[in-house]
């Protein structure tokens, strides 16, 4: 197992770079990796790390490294992905509300793509027939995931082809003679129960056999990993049983065996990353003992958005008492990261970090306030890497047209 980045590596870190910054751990996440590959080593299943988690250009070229496949919610991580040299053919687009432009422009860059409207599915037939193959993202109406803004596939969804509008979807498959290689799902984010996915299988099952082209079955991402002492990563060796399991009972009409995608993205990258601040002021009142760090949810939103819970600890007093504080940003806005935690002591000065940070965290920083983006750590081998430098004054600037 990859030992965790230590409390003194990560004041090192944060000395020589300054704060706020996120650091991320590359063996930490190969051993993510290793464990799916490892419970499904029996199995035909291929992993696509879905990068909108964290884009920095070395974790793709990192997770490239390790082997994986590598899925896109945009034509830039497109383009992102081709970047850090995977070849098209280990790019998955999982398009949600595009234009058909930006389809036709996958299809040029020659990656694989899932279309998730019936409306792009028949600009693709009228435009490519059964020239180039497509998969189709469905939507299952199942209910799962650790909060509503990240359940995707739920009847009130927006996410894929609702599977009870079947009829029509086989209607412009045979119409165009479409090549369907891909029946994918994606049902949200944090799931622990295995069964959800089993589910997933038995919706795709029901549909299957109209499809005589399909070679892959794509039951997307949203594995669970434990964020606070006594929660539960997702069990990846009961799914790959499981998912086994229901392929034994379920097979493919078409005779030809289906090849498995799944598309972590949480799972590969959250426990890497380590996002330390710096406290700026202790803060009494009668209701809390305020904690202001050097930052906000400009720069780690998670916790403001969907009510996530971080751990943090004092790495600059760790023997310090324990007291309750309420850890706050520093930004105009309610921005909260914790609402009575307990800490080691703090100081004006000392280094609070933030576990679990490397999925979601960097990727979905702004520079609201107009403060500057974190700069971005990679340890590799031992050995920090900067891999992202922090804005200057110029950056708030940049793009700005100055016409008064
Ligand atoms: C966001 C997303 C994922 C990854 O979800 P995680 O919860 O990070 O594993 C996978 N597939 C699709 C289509 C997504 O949009």
């Amino acid at each position: 197992m990859a030992q965790a980045l230590s409390s003194e590596q990560l004041v090192d870190i944060a000395g020589t770079y300054g704060t706020p910054v996120y650091v991320y751990h590359a063996e930490k996440i190969e051993e993510q990796y290793r464990k799916l590959t490892t419970a499904f080593s029996n199995t035909n299943t291929v992993f696509f790390y879905a990068c909108k988690a964290l884009t920095n250009i070395n974790i793709l070229k990192h997770i490239k490294e390790l082997g994986a496949n590598v899925d896109c919610s945009s034509i830039n991580e497109v383009k992102l992905a081709l970047h850090a040299g995977f070849p098209p053919n280990r790019i998955l687009y999982t398009s949600n509300g595009i234009g058909f432009s930006e389809i036709e422009e996958a299809k040029n860059l020659g990656v694989y793509i899932n279309i998730d409207s019936l409306s792009n599915l028949e600009k693709f037939g009228q435009k490519f027939g059964h020239s180039y193959p497509v998969g189709i993202r469905l939507r299952p109406n199942i209910m799962a995931g650790g909060n509503l803004k990240i359940s995707t596939g739920h009847e009130k969804s927006k996410f894929g082809i609702p599977v009870d509008q079947i009829e029509t979807i086989l209607e412009l498959v045979n119409k165009y003679n479409l090549r369907i290689c891909d029946l994918h799902i994606h049902t949200g984010s944090e799931i622990k129960d295995v069964e959800v996915f089993v589910k997933g299988i038995e919706v795709l099952f029901n549909i299957i056999p109209h499809f005589k082209d399909l070679e892959f079955i794509d039951l997307g991402g949203g594995f669970k990993v434990p964020y606070k002492d006594g929660d539960v990563e997702t069990d990846i060796p009961l799914l790959a049983q499981k998912v086994g399991e229901a392929f034994a009972n379920h097979p493919n009409p078409g005779g030809k065996p289906l090849q498995v995608w799944f598309e972590p993205g949480k799972f590969m990258v959250s426990e890497c990353g380590y996002f330390i601040t710096q406290v700026n002021v202790m803060k009494e009142t009668s209701a809390a003992t305020f904690v202001s760090v050097d930052s906000g949810f400009n720069h780690l939103i998670r916790p403001m958005f969907y009510d996530a819970y971080h751990r943090i600890e004092n790495i600059s007093n760790p023997n310090g008492p324990k007291k309750t504080y309420s850890v706050v940003g520093n930004i105009c806005e309610t921005d909260t990261f914790a609402w009575h935690r307990e800490l080691n002591e703090v100081r004006e000065g000392d280094y609070l970090v933030f576990y679990n940070a490397g999925a979601y965290g960097f990727e979905m920083s702004s520079n609201f306030n107009s403060r500057y983006k974190p700069v971005e750590i990679l340890v590799k081998d031992g050995t920090a890497h900067q891999i992202r430098k922090r804005d200057v004054f110029e950056d708030l600037l940049r793009n700005q047209i100055e016409v008064l």
